[in-house]
């Protein structure tokens, strides 16, 4: 085999394993959306009446936040802008401060934090 059959063939090889690599890369990629969005659509939401969610002043809606009570509230404030909210879709989305549990996209809670 001459050097340039053998350059070629380390090319060609390099090309496989690229492209191998690629496809490997971009299916772990969507596996990884498709389970992240599976677990955000099976963890149940989380209640109002949930007692952690009671003392952390937590409410589906942010307009229905007590403004005189939570006097840190803003209307524009909600789960989907806070930095803890991890959901990229829909009405729901997993939270980093409520474990296990899918808050509302329009919700609120006293440790709302700008992202
Ligand atoms: Fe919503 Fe942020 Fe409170 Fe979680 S920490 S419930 S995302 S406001």
């Amino acid at each position: 085999m001459s050097s340039k059959d053998r350059s070629e063939v380390q090319n060609l090889d390099r090309r496989r394993f690229m492209t191998t690599v690629g496809a490997a890369a971009g299916s772990v990629a969507l596996a990884g959306l498709a389970c992240q969005s599976a677990q955000a659509a099976e963890l149940p939401k989380l209640a109002e009446t949930d007692p952690l969610a009671v003392s952390m002043g937590y409410k589906e809606d942010t307009k229905k936040v007590d403004g005189k009570k939570h006097t840190n509230h803003k209307p524009n404030q909600t789960c989907d802008n806070c930095r803890f909210y991890q959901g990229t879709s829909g009405d729901f989305g997993p939270c980093q401060i409520f474990a296990a549990k899918a808050v509302a996209a329009k919700g609120w809670c006293q440790v709302w934090a700008a992202k």
